[in-house]
């Protein structure tokens, strides 16, 4: 798809409101997609301070999810490399023990047509477990998958880089001692 052909697409996105009646604030919807992009980020959902800003990953997540991938903010940001496609696109809201689940209604509407806009995506990187349940939908645990992964996979999960996660990375630090040194390296070639 042309940028031309992209850009009404993402005004039907930016003009969403599917489901505003369950979003504590108006819908704005947060994601990062250009044609040329060679990786796409499938995420959660913006959490409070990427909603502020409109920006992606723009909070300690991101910062965290910059540094498993070897990207600084530049790269990151670059739409031409990188594409962001959360579960859900706006701020859901926070529930007792943090940020509530992305909106289920989000990613059967516009992945589907997001996805086909991104021709050369040859690696996505499935963040956290709700992305994980949605494409890859098997019952093993977000543990076994990450652990149980071709180094080539085309769809790479991870585990959310959320701070509350920091529990998960100290009971499994072969995920940053062998994975991650590997997931840099392909990730450079990629954007390279
Ligand atoms: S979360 Fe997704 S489906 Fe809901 S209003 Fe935002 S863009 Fe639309």
């Amino acid at each position: 798809m042309s940028d031309t052909g992209i850009t009404p697409l993402l005004q039907r996105v930016r003009q969403c409101d599917l489901c505003r009646q369950q979003l504590p604030q108006p819908p704005r919807p947060v994601l990062q997609l250009d044609p040329r992009a060679r990786l796409l980020i499938i995420g959660q959902a913006p959490g409070r301070l990427a909603h502020q800003s409109g920006i992606p990953f723009n909070d300690s997540s991101g910062d965290r999810l910059r540094d498993w991938l070897g990207l600084d903010r530049q790269q990151f940001y670059h739409s031409g490399l990188v594409a962001v496609l959360p579960m859900g696109f706006c701020y859901p809201g926070r529930g007792r023990s943090g940020d509530l689940p992305p909106r289920t209604e989000c990613a059967p509407q516009w992945h589907p047509p997001l996805i086909e806009a991104l021709p050369d995506c040859q690696l996505w990187l499935l963040v956290g477990r709700y992305a994980q349940d949605y494409y890859l939908a098997d019952k093993r645990s977000l543990t076994e998958r990450v652990r149980d992964q071709q180094p080539d996979a085309r769809q790479f999960c991870l585990p959310h880089p959320s701070p509350r996660n920091r529990f998960w990375l100290q009971r499994n630090p072969w995920f940053e001692q062998q994975q991650l040194p590997a997931l840099r390296q392909r990730v450079a070639e990629l954007l390279d």
